[in-house]
């Protein structure tokens, strides 16, 4: 059977151009996905909207299947074909139901390429740097012949400052925001329906729907990030204002998740801009690591490191439930600033920004040893643009340090003065980050040693952390710190 007479099924994060050849599709939408676990209603949302706009696009050319279960559809059919899915368990399902399965698309790295890059590191490791820089070299983004643009590979020296001093926000114009249609109109009513019915537990705000759900609206996003906000990209990157919750991120994980954007056109798009003379070098190379680096090095992790990965990494013994407050996003229950603004962000939108999962969230749920395979799961039912795929090395490895340094060569573990420094949190918060005792000790600072103290015996040999345990050891009230947290009941 050729290609084009076969029925291609399309998942939910194959729903752009990239994804299509031409001939029959099919969609389906099964509702138990939506019921495994409580989940986002922003994310719940814009699945089901990104999936009926991609039906009612095709017109003719879609079958559409309302199911419980997908096994209902796909059950002895021999007609389909699909382009290799994104997770472990939708493509052990694919298989199994015999269907024919055509090489994964929406990368700019593909599968083999990764693997005769991986086997050519001879069992060194697998370094972001020397992928992104491989990834440069074949793409000829940035480069100069063999040279990357400007002399330098990487321009996070010039990136990532503090957030301006005094400022409530980047005073940037607000985001292009899509405008809510009929199908979302039917979207939020089914949700309401099937939360009725105890089919589905949504956690969060029902609010406007803010993310792109076609490629027309993913494309209006980008070109309103290029026009307003990437100038702002690499100085502010890192930084955090509680007045801001956009800052001048792209908002693209959501759309480029959904298979709406291709990446390599993004970031053609973006170095475009450098080029024409109107972003700088520094945070158009910030955008393109993320892209063409992170994001591709996540997904190739994935397969790489192979599904019980998670499962597998218990380096530093985390094993506490994740607090009440993260499981409904109940903002109300937390007193640390920098803590309660984020998960109320979290509560509105489904999203924050990097720095706010990885310093903030990640970092609280480091220092208190929450169980990290819990904690992939709630990013990945939490976030809009959560998949699995992305999870395992953002949040195992990267954030938790679960595996032992095979992401990341040490905890992304810190105390409130980097939170002081980067945001505007602390002015207004009840506790104070240069306070490691008492009433007033910030949560993140005391909390930092605290965690020190508990991993130190897992962590002495590694050089990177030597600094900080040198401090732990020189701390007169260690004992103290450490016996406060442990009964901690504010933060
Ligand atoms: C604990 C933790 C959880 C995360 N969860 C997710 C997630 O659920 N989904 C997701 O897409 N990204 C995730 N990330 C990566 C990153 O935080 C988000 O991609 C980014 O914040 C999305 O906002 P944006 O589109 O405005 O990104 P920008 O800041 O504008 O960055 C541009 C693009 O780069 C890509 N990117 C940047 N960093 C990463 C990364 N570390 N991994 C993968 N892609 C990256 C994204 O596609 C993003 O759209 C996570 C990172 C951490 C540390
Ligand atoms: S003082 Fe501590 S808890 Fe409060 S905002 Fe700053 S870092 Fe967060």
């Amino acid at each position: 059977m050729s290609s084009t007479s076969r029925t291609r099924w399309l998942f939910a994060g194959q729903l752009g151009p990239v994804f299509d050849d031409g001939g029959p599709i099919m969609i389906v939408e099964a509702r138990s996905v939506f019921g495994r676990r409580p989940m986002h209603r922003a994310k719940a949302h814009l699945i089901l909207s990104a999936l009926r706009h991609r039906a009612a696009e095709l017109g003719d050319r879609v079958e559409y299947h309302r199911v419980e279960r997908y096994s209902e559809v796909v059950t002895g059919r021999d007609d389909l074909e699909v382009i290799d899915p994104t997770s472990w368990s939708a493509r052990r399902f694919v298989r199994r139901h015999g269907m024919a399965v055509l090489p994964s698309r929406g990368f700019v790295t593909s599968e083999p390429e990764f693997a005769e890059w991986a086997a050519g590191r001879q069992g060194s490791r697998l370094l972001l740097d020397d992928f992104y820089r491989t990834v440069r070299r074949r793409t000829g983004l940035l480069m100069r012949g063999d040279q990357p643009e400007g002399g330098r590979w990487n321009y996070d020296h010039d990136n990532r400052q503090p957030p301006p001093k005094n400022a409530a926000r980047l005073g940037l114009p607000d985001p292009w925001w899509p405008e809510e249609d009929e199908i979302d109109a039917e979207v939020r009513d089914d949700l309401d329906r099937w939360q009725r019915e105890g089919a589905v537990e949504l956690v969060g705000d029902d609010g406007p729907r803010r993310f792109a759900a076609t490629h027309d609206e993913a494309t209006r996003a980008l070109e309103d990030f290029i026009g307003s906000r990437l100038n702002d990209f690499g100085p502010f990157e890192d930084a955090m204002l509680g007045g801001d919750w956009t800052m001048a991120h792209s908002l693209l994980s959501a759309p480029l998740n959904l298979g709406l954007l291709d990446p390599l056109e993004v970031a053609e798009r973006v170095v475009a801009e450098y080029h024409a003379g109107r972003a700088p070098l520094a945070g158009v190379e910030g955008f393109v690591r993320q892209l063409v680096g992170w994001r591709d090095y996540v997904w190739h992790l994935y397969w790489h490191l192979g599904e019980t990965y998670p499962a597998r990494s218990d380096y530093l013994g985390a094993h506490e439930p994740l607090p009440e407050a993260f499981r409904t996003l109940d903002p109300s229950m937390i007193e640390a600033t920098c803590l309660r603004e984020t998960v109320d962000g979290m509560r509105r939108h489904g999203w924050a920004h990097h720095i706010q999962r990885l310093m903030v969230l990640g970092n609280w749920a480091l220092q208190h040893g929450y169980d990290p395979v819990a904690l992939n799961d709630w990013f990945v039912d939490m976030f809009v643009d959560g998949t699995p795929w992305v999870m395992p090395a953002n949040v195992i490895g990267m954030s938790q340090h679960a595996d032992g340094g095979i992401v990341a060569t040490k905890p992304y573990a810190s105390g409130g003065a980097y939170i002081n420094r980067m945001s505007d949190y602390c002015g207004a918060c009840v506790f104070d980050p240069k306070v490691r005792l008492g009433e007033n000790a910030c949560p993140f600072t005391a909390g930092y040693w605290a965690f020190l103290d508990r991993v130190e015996p897992r962590i002495r040999g590694n050089q990177r952390m030597a600094q900080p345990l040198a401090g732990l050891r020189g701390l007169a009230d260690r004992k103290a710190v450490v016996d406060q947290e442990r009964h901690r009941e504010r933060w």
